[in-house]
């Protein structure tokens, strides 16, 4: 981890893939959405946890499932003790103190939260707290981003083009075999042998598209896979733990991934 001399708070390790950062900083500097778009493991939360300690904002992260409404992002009142009193959700305290707002996975929530978003990510920058009859300026230092997997075999939900082109947008994909070495590396705080052989497997997966993968392997899972092996864990067991059995539970894929693994250790 690198000390970041202006807060104190170390900097997450994050490896930078492109011109992401810059692209991230100005449309900080400049008020603007930004929307991550990638599969998973690929480092999208990790940038965010890295943008949020190098701008010194605080980070207010939402996992959106199907169920995530409007209610749940902006607050609802709460019985306590007798009394009836209001509770913030995620993105009022985030407008509120002035944080970057993280809404992971967005495309997954109720179409309600898309409504909600709508004055936030335009040059109204308000939010709309109806059942508490108040409305919120956010202050320049707040930042909405959203994360979206534009995975259609997947079966994902997409963005409507109207949500999609409130924000910018920024790609992610897998690395190549020499950054995602560095990757593990860094984030593992090792490197020897076993790194190469899993970044050769890695790329043999992604390449064999013959296999019935809901998703492939991601860097996550590597980097899962070579904390296991520094651990320990002998190299092919750490992998099928990590990579085969996570990646699927049919008896034939797993025996195709497992022969794959034995290739490499
Ligand atoms: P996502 O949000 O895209 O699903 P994460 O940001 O949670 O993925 O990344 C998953 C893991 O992969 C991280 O915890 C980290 O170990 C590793 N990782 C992936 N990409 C990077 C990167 N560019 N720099 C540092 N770590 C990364």
């Amino acid at each position: 981890m690198n000390p970041n001399p202006d807060t104190l708070k170390p900097l997450p390790f994050y490896k930078s893939i492109g011109r992401e950062i810059d692209v991230f900083e100005h449309a900080w500097r400049n008020q603007l959405p930004v929307l991550l778009k990638g599969p998973t493991g690929t480092g999208k939360s990790r940038l965010v946890e890295y943008m949020a300690t190098k701008l010194k904002r605080p980070l207010i992260s939402v996992a959106c499932h199907e169920e995530t409404s409007a209610v749940d992002l902006i607050g609802r009142y709460l019985i306590a003790g007798g009394e009836t009193v209001w509770l913030d959700g995620p993105m009022t305290r985030a407008v509120r103190q002035g944080a970057i707002l993280y809404l992971d996975e967005i495309a997954e929530a109720r179409p309600d939260t898309m409504v909600a978003i709508h004055s936030l990510t335009d040059h109204r920058r308000a939010l709309f707290v109806d059942r508490h009859n108040e409305e919120l300026q956010a202050p320049p230092e707040f930042m909405l981003v959203a994360s979206f997997n534009p995975d259609y075999q997947r079966g994902s939900r997409e963005l409507k083009p109207s949500t999609r082109q409130r924000f910018i947008a920024l790609s992610f994909q897998y690395p190549s075999p020499e950054l995602e070495k560095s990757i593990i590396a860094g984030e593992c705080g090792f490197e020897d042998k076993n790194l190469d052989r899993l970044v050769k497997l890695a790329e043999r997966i992604r390449a064999t598209s013959d296999l019935p993968l809901a998703e492939t392997v991601s860097t996550r899972l590597l980097v899962d896979s070579a904390r296991l092996i520094q651990s320990g864990l002998p190299a092919r067991l750490a992998c099928q733990s990590a990579i085969a059995e996570v990646l699927s539970d049919d008896a034939e894929t797993l025996q195709a991934l497992n022969e794959l693994i034995a290739l490499y250790f």
